[in-house]
């Protein structure tokens, strides 16, 4: 479709609507690479809101890649706290330790080299490339993948192969040479202001005579989702003396955190149940009151207002079992 495209009215277009109403988030402020790296694995399946305050506080406890490398775990994790999918945390710190280590704290810029970097796919990749580097390499995350599937009304769902390839090589095919990191800032925007999931607002769109979506909303298609299945999770809750009883993960997902003690026998009536996703599971987390006993290996006791870095389902189980007993939510923002 974009060799239909006249490719330069379409950037003109896209860019004139940017400059006048692209958001000033405070990674756009900024071109360092490691500032970038970090809000891009932050907003990876995290909202723009609540990445903000995370990423501010972020970049002033690690403001660059050495002072991240040399972090423990332990402070990487408690900064990352509530953002969830830790795997993202870990792995930004050995991003930080490979560039202070292997190239003397200066930041790569090649694109191969970029996507070496632990955590870094080829989205990731392209974004450092361009939003800091201002290299024309194309990018496609959800919100461009959504504008391009409607711009070319693209019927094969996105999350096959052969959409992804098509939506690759559009987004390679109108980039500009130059000011390629404006570019891709405002498709990127236009997917989150304008070309929306629901209700796109067509009538305001700069691009909207180059689009052939006759039913926008029904695009970007994707594959048949997989069965959510239900797991079952039983924790204990143990408290005294303004202190709780907490075991520490060594599985992979939740590896380093906290989390309350597996009851592997649960009596009686919980505490409190609530429900959280995981990939295609909605786990049911069941909260038991139980004696010491129940306490297992890895289990140690941390006074309530000084936790350690928790699974954030488990952190919001203990403040509301604290909260019903007078005290204090551990944290503030949960
Ligand atoms: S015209 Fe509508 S569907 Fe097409 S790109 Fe613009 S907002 Fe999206």
């Amino acid at each position: 479709m974009n060799d239909e495209i006249p490719r330069a009215k379409f950037r003109a277009s896209l860019v004139r609507w940017f400059r006048k109403n692209g958001r000033d988030l405070p990674w756009r402020l900024t071109r360092d690479p490691y500032a970038v790296l970090v809000s891009e694995i932050m907003l990876q399946q995290t909202q723009v809101a609540t990445v903000i305050p995370y990423f501010e506080r972020w970049m002033q406890k690690f403001p660059d890649t050495q002072t991240l490398a040399r972090a423990s775990e332990t402070d990487v994790l408690h900064a990352w706290q509530g953002l969830g999918y830790y795997s993202r945390a870990r792995n930004l710190h050995r991003a930080a330790q490979a560039i202070a280590g292997k190239y003397n704290a200066i930041f790569p810029r090649e694109l191969d080299v970029i996507r070496e970097l632990p955590g870094v796919g080829r989205y990731t990749a392209g974004a450092v490339a361009t939003f800091a580097f201002d290299q024309a390499t194309p990018v496609v995350d959800a919100n461009i993948a959504r504008v391009l599937a409607r711009l070319l009304d693209l019927q094969t769902p996105v999350d096959s192969r052969a959409g992804g390839e098509a939506l690759w090589k559009t987004a390679g095919e109108l980039q500009p040479k130059r000011e390629a990191r404006i570019f891709n800032s405002a498709l990127m925007e236009l997917g989150a202001l304008v070309c929306t999931p629901r209700a796109p607002k067509c009538g305001q769109c700069p691009v909207a005579k180059f689009c052939r979506a006759t039913n926008p909303e029904s695009l970007p298609r994707k594959k048949p989702r997989r069965k959510t299945v239900e797991l079952l999770e039983n924790c204990a809750f143990i408290f005294s003396r303004d202190k709780i009883l907490l075991e520490q993960q060594t599985n992979s997902r939740w590896r380093g955190l906290w989390k309350l003690p597996q009851l592997d026998a649960p009596n009686g009536e919980p505490l409190l149940q609530s429900h959280y996703p995981f990939t295609h599971h909605r786990v049911r987390l069941s909260v038991f009151a139980t004696s010491k006993k129940a306490a297992r290996a890895h289990c140690k006791w941390h006074a309530v207002d000084a936790l350690p870095a928790m699974a954030a389902p488990h952190l919001r189980a203990v403040a509301t079992l604290l909260a019903k007993r007078g005290v204090a939510a551990p944290v503030a923002s949960l």
